[in-house]
This record gives structure tokens, C-alpha cells and sequence, in this order.
């Protein structure tokens, strides 16, 4: 099972109707006695169980994220042109100098690379600059209590009353994603339990406020998930003409050479790992997309969050970060995707158009998407509310400045 839930449907989602109902807060009382009691059957102390519940209101929004499902179907081009733009490869070279004697002690202990690692931070939580700003109590409580997954959310509710009992993380600063993802790496508490590492030595496991410990934590993870510091996470491939690929898949592992048998070669022209390592071919966008041979590597990225489009995101940030190219091969679209300072840009021309949208954020939920509709019916452009290079390109050309 992925260490996590939904979160990336999730992040494409705006808010639900929250303040809870007098039956809600009842239900939620009388759920939260019970849970005391099994709390303290997995060693949270009744101190702690009633120190950190006693002001708690159940948070009926993240009830409507567990069974929401996304309005937006987000293409791939769409997902990794928002998360490996030039403003995250340069903020992670940032980070590569910043951290580098912690990663290169990172790596010589967990035999994963510095720019994978921070490939995985920036993806995660932008370097550390967005850690979700739910309670995690308030979350995982809530979840507990109400809707289709209580058993595994109680199981997280009370590790993250275990975690603030052992003193790791601050309480006031345990916040993160509806689902109880948190600090820079974005680990569930159950993740956090059986992962997490104290790396800069003060006892603590701290993923909130210790960068180090945050590092190499995600290292542990990748490593227990079967890392190998021998091998890449695989190549982009060109594939010759007419080849047969029914038995393309990422989980479709043949030796290497048996591909370069068919013809299958780099597109940098660049040697591929030994004959017999095991690869697989992933067309994560159908035939006509960019190809990719991945290895083992790249199963242990898919294994933090479940989604072969998260997995190539972190692969090839991590690649941008060693000074890589973008992919060689276009996506199959007309339309490719925006930067996020081109999502911003756009925003910011809409609001020139008189939307009331928020600010320009980057972000491109409901309130967006409802304003570019319209505004894409008026250039005469398909009204589907995308935001793509193409509805940017032609209000650029039609600005009201
Ligand atoms: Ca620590």
C-alpha cells in the first residue's frame, strides 16, 4: 500500500463547506470518549490523549477530500510542466549547494544521491515552503470519526499522538495535507514511524523543523524501498519505427538488452546500464509521447506516492538538477502546459479582465477555471477552462493593461 492517500487529486481541489453541524460536533464528542480509551491500548497516555483532543472540532471539509473526486483530470504535460519548471530546478540547485555536506553525508549512508533527494524535497513541499496548513489532530481526528476509512485513519490519529507524546514534533507545528501528510517530506505518521531518522543528532525525528533529519529520512525511504546506488532510474528512449510495444510497462521488467536488441537507444545517444539489468518501457503518455527504460530506481520513486506521473517528476527533476535536458521527445499535445510563473502570469491577466480569482498564486483551482471559461468563449477558444499555452498565448495577445 503507497504511504499515502490522494494527495495529489487532492491538491487540485478547492475548498468544501467546513464549519462543522451541532450533530457533527455531538457524534464528534462521543466518538472522541471512545477513541481515548483505545488510544491508551496503543500507548498514548491519557495525559496526552486529553491534553492534545481537549479543544478539537471536528473538520467536516477533509471528509468531503476523502470522497471527492477531481473535476480536472490533470494531463501529464499539465503536472510536470507545474512541478519541474525552471524556478524549481534553480531553487533545488539552491538547495544542493546549501545542503551539500548533509547530503553528501545522506548519500555515503544511505547510497542515494543528492539531487534525488532533493528532486523528492521539491516535489514534495517546494523545498520546505508549503507543508499543508491543516492541523494534523484536527485532520486525522475528524477522519477517524467520520466517513469510509476510520480504521486506517484512527492508526494514523494515534501515531501522531505518539509522535507529539515522544516529544519529536512540536504539536502547534504538526500541520499538513487534509489527509495527514507533513513537514518537508510529506510522510503519514505511520510513514514517519517506521522511516523517519534522526540525522542531525538531537534525539529527535524532527521532518517539520530539521532539514537533515528531513534529508535523510527521505533517503531511508528510498532505500527500504529498494534504492540502488548503482543504477539511474532509467533514460528517456527512442524507439524505432513500427515498434511492437504490448509489452511496454514500467512493471514489465526485461534486460536491457533485450530492448537494445529492437532497437531501443538513448536520445542523448548516452550508454544504457549493463545488458542484464531488468527495465522496463514507459509510455506514460501513450504511444506518440516520450519514451522512458526504467529500472528498479524509478519503482522506488513510484512507491512514495503511487503514480508514475509523480515518479517522473522526481526523476527528472533530479536529472534537470545534475544539469540534464528537458525531455527530447514532445508531449502528444497541441497545447503543452504552463510554468508556474506562467499559470501566475495568466491569473494576472484575468484579473486585468475584471475576475475576482485571489490573488495570483499559481494555483489553478475552481474560481480559475470559471473566469477562463468565460474568457475563452469570448476568443472564441474551446471553453474547457484548461489552462494551457494556448489560452495564455491569446490573452497575452488580446491584454487589457
Ligand atoms: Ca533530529
Amino acid at each position: 500500500m503507497p504511504h499515502r492517500l490522494l494527495t495529489l487529486a487532492a491538491a487540485l481541489l478547492v475548498s468544501f463547506p467546513s464549519a462543522p453541524a451541532r450533530a457533527d460536533e455531538a457524534a464528534f464528542a462521543s466518538c472522541l470518549a471512545g477513541l481515548r480509551t483505545e488510544a491508551q491500548s496503543k500507548g498514548v497516555s491519557a495525559q496526552t490523549f486529553d491534553t492534545h483532543t481537549a479543544a478539537l472540532a471536528p473538520d467536516m471539509a477533509v471528509v468531503g477530500f476523502l470522497d471527492a473526486q477531481p473535476e480536472f483530470v490533470t494531463p501529464i504535460w499539465d503536472y510536470l510542466a507545474g512541478l519541474v519548471d525552471e524556478e524549481r530546478v534553480a531553487d533545488g540547485r539552491a538547495m544542493l549547494a546549501q545542503w551539500a555536506a548533509v547530503l553528501a553525508r545522506v548519500e555515503a549512508e544511505y547510497g542515494v544521491d543528492a539531487a534525488t533527494v532533493v528532486a523528492v524535497w521539491g516535489v514534495e513541499s517546494n523545498y520546505g515552503r508549503n507543508f499543508g496548513s491543516r492541523p494534523l489532530l484536527g485532520s486525522l481526528s475528524t477522519l477517524s470519526c467520520f466517513g469510509r476509512r476510520q480504521a486506517f485513519f484512527r492508526g494514523e490519529f494515534f501515531t501522531t499522538l505518539k509522535i507529539i507524546q515522544d516529544g519529536h514534533v512540536a504539536p502547534e507545528r504538526l500541520t499538513g495535507s487534509w489527509a495527514g501528510a507533513f513537514g518537508h517530506t510529506q510522510f503519514m505518521p505511520s510513514t514517519f514511524v517506521r522511516l523517519a531518522v534522526d540525522f542531525d543528532g538531537d534525539g529527535r525525528r524532527d521532518l517539520v523543523d530539521s532539514v537533515p533529519d528531513a534529508l535523510a529520512s527521505t533517503a531511508n525511504f528510498l532505500k527500504r524501498a529498494g534504492w540502488r546506488s548503482d543504477l539511474p532510474w532509467g533514460f528517456e528512449v527512442s524507439l524505432p519505427p513500427g515498434m511492437a510495444l504490448a509489452d511496454a510497462g514500467r512493471r514489465n521488467k526485461q534486460p536491457v538488452s533485450a530492448w537494445v536488441a529492437r532497437g531501443v537507444k538513448r536520445v542523448d545517444g548516452g550508454a544504457l546500464p549493463a545488458g542484464s539489468t531488468p527495465a522496463g518501457l514507459m509510455l506514460p503518455a501513450g504511444e506518440g509521447g516520450p519514451a522512458f527504460l526504467v529500472t528498479r530506481n524509478f519503482d522506488a520513486l513510484y512507491s512514495y506516492n503511487a503514480a508514475e506521473s509523480y515518479g517522473l517528476a522526481i526523476a527528472h527533476l533530479a536529472d534537470r538538477l545534475r544539469g540534464g535536458a528537458p525531455f527530447a521527445t514532445p508531449w502528444p499535445t497541441d497545447d503543452p502546459g504552463l510554468s508556474r510563473a506562467e499559470r501566475r502570469e495568466l491569473q494576472e491577466l484575468l484579473i486585468a479582465r475584471g475576475h475576482d480569482i485571489g490573488e495570483p498564486d499559481g494555483m489553478i483551482g475552481a474560481r480559475t477555471r470559471e473566469a477562463l471559461k468565460l474568457e475563452q468563449a469570448a476568443l472564441g477558444l474551446a471553453a474547457d477552462g484548461r489552462a494551457g499555452q494556448r489560452a495564455l498565448q491569446a490573452l497575452r495577445a488580446n491584454a487589457r493593461r
